[in-house]
C-alpha cells in the first residue's frame, strides 16, 4: 500500500501573524485521515510552524534547501539547519525554482543526494511546460527530468522520495490537467521507474499531482489509481479549501 499525501506549498505567501492564524485554523479543522498532511511555509516561519504544530498531525516541511553542508552561500539554507529545527522533509525541484532561479537537473541531483544523506525525505517536483506538451514531448521531458536527478540513486534511497508531477501549464493558471491526463502521466512515471529499477519499487512510490488542485476537482483527480495525493499551491492558503482537499483523498 502506498502512502497518500496532501501537501500545501505556501510559496512566498503569509507573514508570521498570517502563518499563525492559518495553522491554528488548519489544526482545529483537520479531519481524520489516513493521508499524511504537510504544509510548507516560508523558511522564515518554519521554526515557529514546527512549534505551533507540535501536537498536530500536520508536518512542517521546507520549500527548498542548498546542496552544501555549510559555508559561504549567502542567503541559503543547509539541511542541518532544517533538521535542527525539526524539519525533516523538503520540496526540491519546483518549477518556479527551475524557471526563476536557474535550478537544473544536475543541481537538483546534488540537492537530492544531500537531503537523502541527511536522512531527510524529499518531495521531488518535475513536469513539462506548455510548449513541450503541445509538441507532444511531455513524456520524454518527464523521463529526462527523472533520469537526470534520480535514477543514479540506489533502490534503497527511494523510501525517502515522494514524487510530485506538476505540469507547468497547470500551476497557478486555473487550468488543471484532466484526471485522465494526470493518470496517464502518473502511470508512465511508474513504468519509467519500473524500467530503471523494478516493478515492486515503482509500485511503492507515492506520486502526487500538482497544478490548480481545488476543492471542486480534487476528488476526481485523487480517484485515479496512480495519483496518490496532491501538492497544492493557491488552495492551500485558504484553510477551508485545503481542508476540503484533504477530505477528498
Ligand atoms: P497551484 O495549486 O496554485 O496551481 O500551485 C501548484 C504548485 O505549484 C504546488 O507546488
Amino acid at each position: 500500500m502506498r502512502n497518500k499525501v496532501v501537501a500545501g506549498n505556501w510559496k512566498m505567501n503569509k507573514t508570521m501573524a498570517e502563518t499563525e492564524s492559518l495553522l491554528h485554523e488548519l489544526s482545529a479543522k483537520l479531519p481524520d485521515t489516513s493521508a499524511e498532511v504537510m504544509v510548507a511555509p516560508t523558511s522564515v516561519n518554519l521554526a515557529a510552524a514546527v512549534h505551533m504544530l507540535e501536537s498536530s498531525a500536520i508536518e512542517t516541511i521546507a520549500q527548498n534547501m542548498h546542496f552544501a553542508e555549510s559555508g559561504a552561500y549567502t542567503g541559503e539554507i543547509a539541511a542541518d539547519m532544517l533538521l535542527s529545527i525539526g524539519v525533516n522533509t523538503v520540496i526540491l525541484g519546483h518549477s518556479e525554482r527551475r524557471a526563476y532561479f536557474g535550478e537544473t537537473d544536475e543541481l537538483l541531483a546534488d540537492k537530492v543526494k544531500t537531503a537523502l544523506n541527511k536522512s531527510m525525505r524529499v518531495i521531488f517536483c518535475f513536469g513539462e511546460e506548455l510548449e513541450e506538451r503541445q509538441a507532444g514531448s511531455h513524456f520524454e521531458v518527464v523521463e529526462r527530468q527523472l533520469k537526470n536527478a534520480l535514477f543514479d540513486l540506489p533502490a534503497e534511497a527511494w523510501k525517502q522520495i515522494i514524487l510530485a508531477y506538476e505540469p507547468v501549464w497547470a500551476i497557478g493558471t486555473g487550468e488543471t490537467a484532466s484526471p485522465e491526463q494526470a493518470q496517464e502521466m502518473h502511470a508512465f512515471i511508474r513504468e519509467t521507474i519500473a524500467k530503471a529499477y523494478d516493478a515492486t519499487l515503482a509500485d511503492l512510490v507515492t506520486i502526487l499531482y500538482g497544478g490548480s488542485v481545488k476543492p471542486g476537482n480534487a476528488k476526481d483527480i485523487f480517484s485515479k489509481p496512480d495519483v496518490d495525493g496532491g501538492l497544492i499551491g493557491g488552495a492551500s492558503l485558504v484553510a477551508d479549501d485545503f481542508i476540503a482537499i484533504i477530505k477528498a483523498i
